[in-house]
């Protein structure tokens, strides 16, 4: 496997880290290799448990050129050891629970994440035992609440999916480390041009690359990256033996996006800026959340932890679900869509009552918290790489 670069710019690394020459074709471009069987030495070990890390590929499911390529790209950008793919961003963050809690532990995590997160930790991860507090992650007091002595990991997610809240990784970092406890923190919204949890005292960067990373829509995948140890407990555990591994085919797509995530990442961020600030001042629009915005509740930390804003805001207006409808029908740029982080815009609604009944069950505190950044339901929008004006002009006339 080849080194990543580590004393290159962010821009350098996206392009390089991870890649060289490959050494029969001598190809200039990554190549892709499909083979899930690797042909080796009559002594070669067939049990995840006995084979080394540095072991030559075997198998596709426990490593291949093309996924390693991947990680070692990824350790790069957020300045980790190692990297595991996945087939998911879920597959990922499924696969670091299971492989580090067990029956009697317990999971802190953010009562407002990616609603497959939450909906796992509240529904299966309960059933196998494992204790789970739910905490708003921006209230460092009732972080500190709720880690104990058996509290074996939090989970924070900043920006989180979908309201926005921004979680400050140094202090939560400070209390789960005085207590024991590792920090993952789920950098989708981020990147790592925007966040690098690692160096803010995170043990685990988990990202969805079907996201801005692989940032086309065409392509699904998850990663986690921290030390090299850590990764490889987690490989065997996770990837090898749950077997969510990262398809080539998806790994070349996703590899190939990184190369302009920079780039892009400035464009989705101006491009998201442009249009919630102009969206924040027009009629029928009672409130816009971007964390690059002064009227973000959080702003201070955001201009602290985020070197670039990212390209996800947020809107309510009164009556979210006729204008739902309505942008569904009259959107002409903006694809009326799940999902974030592509090239392309997309826009969703997210109705609150709704999605506290099937997702975050929260009530109290934690709901009145949850309602000053989403009110009674937020359009999420994830703002592409199209021309700024046009995009304004195509939700404002949808608006209507
Ligand atoms: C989409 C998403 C996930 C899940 O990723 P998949 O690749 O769809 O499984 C996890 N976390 C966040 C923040 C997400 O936006």
């Amino acid at each position: 496997m080849k080194k990543p670069l580590w004393d290159h710019a962010l821009a350098t690394r996206a392009v390089h880290a991870g890649h060289s020459p490959d050494a029969s074709a001598h190809a200039s471009a990554p190549t892709l290799v499909m083979s899930n069987s690797f042909v080796v030495a009559a002594d070669t070990s067939f049990s995840a448990e006995s084979s080394a890390a540095d072991a030559p590929h075997l198998y596709t499911r426990w490593s291949n050129p093309t996924v390693a390529e991947l990680e070692d790209s990824l350790a790069s950008l957020e300045g980790g050891e190692a990297a595991a793919c996945f087939a998911t961003g879920m597959a990922a963050f499924s696969g670091l629970l299971l492989h580090l809690l067990k029956a009697g532990d317990r999971l802190v995590m953010s009562d407002v994440a990616y609603a497959g997160a939450v909906e796992l930790a509240h529904g299966k991860l309960a059933q196998l035992g494992i204790e789970v507090a739910t905490v708003d992650m921006s209230d460092l007091d009732a972080v500190a609440r709720a880690i104990t002595p058996r509290t074996r990991l939090v989970h924070a997610e900043t920006p989180c999916n979908p309201i926005l809240r921004l979680t400050d990784i140094r202090a939560v970092a400070d209390l789960a480390h005085r207590h024991g406890a590792l920090l993952a923190v789920d950098s989708t919204f981020a990147t790592p041009v925007a966040t690098r949890p690692l160096a803010l005292g995170a043990d685990f960067v988990l990202h969805s690359l079907s996201k801005y990373l692989g940032g086309h829509g065409d392509a699904l995948g998850g990663a986690i990256i921290g030390t090299r140890r850590a990764i490889t407990d987690l490989r065997r555990d996770a990837v090898i033996h749950l077997g969510g591994a990262l398809s080539p085919f998806n790994a070349w797509l996703i590899a190939r996006g990184i190369a302009t995530l920079p780039l892009r990442m400035r464009a989705h961020s101006d491009n998201a800026l442009s249009i919630a600030s102009r969206l924040e001042h027009r009629r029928g629009i009672k409130r816009v959340i971007y964390p690059g915005l002064p009227s973000h509740p959080q702003h201070e930390l955001a201009r602290r932890q985020m070197q670039c804003s990212s390209g996800m805001f947020t809107f309510q207006v009164e009556d979210g679900p006729r204008v739902a409808r309505r942008l569904a029908e009259s959107l002409g740029i903006f694809h009326y869509a799940v999902s974030l982080g592509h090239h392309r815009s997309l826009v969703f609604y997210l109705d609150t009552a709704q999605l506290m009944e099937s997702s975050f069950h929260l009530s109290g505190p934690q709901l009145d918290s949850y309602r000053r950044f989403a009110g009674e339901g937020i359009f999420r929008v994830s703002v592409g790489i199209e021309d700024a004006d046009d995009l304004y002009r195509d939700l404002d006339q949808a608006l209507g």
